[in-house]
């Protein structure tokens, strides 16, 4: 694999305004030698020509504007390397294009960093950003009490605050892999453990990240393989479709679902090739040992590791449409290959996904670049899983007179 192809986890950063993303980020860019050297310079240049001391938070910003600038698409990403892997750093919430490309799958925050100034605590914006997390169904995340220079790394300060964002983040369904007590400023347990903060026996924020998991794109997932069509060639009775994720093995002992029908995988296809196995992304033909009742729609799974199958969905959706949604409105879905009409039933948790503002707790509509947690019935059963654990098939749109009009994400009832 070359770098190019390698893996690389995206991570969203949030809180505050002023708690210290900035600082943070470039904090971490410099201590992983993620930085050109030149535009170092270059920054420390203008600080010295300005009497002002060097700042992290002044190099971003200064990183960001070029960026803005700049109209290659390329650039919008900065990167860093850790001793296990690649990471990409995304754009920040609070965008609409942000919000929408995370609930319809065009990019995909894996994990996310969020920040609170120890002195400051929890405020009115982490709130928002950490509910914004949980809707958009982002289980890896740290938490980091940053600023711990200005209360002279004190442990106590540090508990107060991590009490008062547990109870909060309890309330939302977020509980962070980790709480870390740094200084951005100073680098304490941003890639170094610090010796200020002997009370603190976890990780750094960089050994933090790399224990989390890539949810995208690996081999290693549960199998999804969504049928997109049947033919028949001779005798065979081929079944087609893109693996969408996992692996599949020849003899490997599939279950489709819903009709929850089983047979043995006899022969895998890829043009004119017989393989021995696929992975997520091949487009690929199959052979059954027994001759099933098959359907486009259909998902094969391993029989040990099988989807859901319901008629009842909870979801977030980011609605797209100028015409707003109305409870009891009837709709498509799609989800991978599969179709079919819906009724929305509930409508909680309204959002306006450019302030992150909390429009309403429940309600009877939702506007366009609004997000909401809503409730579908299915005219028919349909196979899913949880975003978290399966995106692929954790992932839906919606339809309406021909058009798409919300993207969704499946979450736990
Ligand atoms: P952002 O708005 O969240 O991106 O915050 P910035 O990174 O711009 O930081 C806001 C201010 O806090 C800047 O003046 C930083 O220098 C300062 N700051 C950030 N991190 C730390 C820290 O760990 N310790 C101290 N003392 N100041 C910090």
């Amino acid at each position: 694999m070359n770098d190019q192809e390698k893996p690389k986890l995206n991570i969203v950063f949030v809180g505050h305004v002023d708690h210290g993303k900035s600082t943070l980020i470039g904090r971490i860019l410099f201590d992983t030698n993620s930085l050109p050297e030149q535009k170092i310079s270059e920054v420390k240049t203008i600080c010295e020509q300005q009497g002002r001391p060097f700042e992290f938070a002044f190099l971003m910003d200064h990183m960001v504007e070029e960026r803005e600038q700049n109209i290659t698409i390329d650039t919008a990403q900065i990167f860093f390397k850790t001793k296990s892997r690649d990471y990409v750093i995304i754009d920040a919430p609070g965008h609409v294009e942000f919000t929408k490309n995370m609930i319809t799958g065009a990019s995909q925050a894996e994990a996310a960093i969020l920040i609170v100034d120890a002195n400051e605590g929890v405020q009115e914006q982490t709130k928002r950003h950490a509910k914004f997390l949980s809707l958009l169904g982002l289980n890896q995340v740290i938490v980091v009490l940053n600023k711990m220079d200005q209360i002279k790394y004190k442990e106590e300060r540090f508990k107060e605050v991590e009490k008062n964002l547990q109870d909060f983040l309890g309330k939302i369904d977020i509980s962070p892999s980790f709480i870390i007590p740094i200084s951005a400023f100073e680098g304490d347990n941003v890639t170094k453990l610090s010796d200020k903060m002997p009370w603190y026996q976890g990780k750094t924020i960089i050994d933090a990240l790399d224990t989390f998991k890539q949810t995208k794109g690996t081999a290693e997932q549960s199998l999804r393989f969504p049928v997109q069509d049947l033919y028949k060639v001779g005798d065979k009775r081929i079944i087609v479709g893109q693996v969408a994720s996992g692996t599949i093995r020849k003899g490997d002992e599939v279950v489709f679902s819903p009709k929850n029908t089983q047979s043995k995988i006899k022969t895998i296809e890829k043009l004119d090739q017989q393989l021995e196995e696929a992975v997520t992304g091949e487009n690929i033909g199959l052979t059954l040992e027994d001759p099933l009742f098959i359907d486009r729609g259909d998902i094969a799974s391993l029989a040990n590791d099988l989807p859901k199958t319901t008629t009842k969905i909870k979801g977030n959706i980011f609605w797209m449409s100028k015409k707003p949604l109305s409870l009891n409105d009837s709709l498509t879905l799609q989800c991978a290959t599969q179709e079919t009409g819906i009724t929305i039933k509930k409508i909680t948790n309204r959002i306006d996904s450019s302030t992150l503002e909390i429009v309403a707790d429940e309600s009877n509509e939702l506007k366009i670049t609004e997000i909401a947690t809503v409730t579908i019935q299915t005219d028919n059963e349909i196979v899913i899983d949880n975003f978290n654990e399966v995106p692929e098939l954790g992932r839906f749109t919606l339809i309406r007179d021909g058009a798409v009009v919300a993207g969704g994400i499946i979450i736990k009832e």
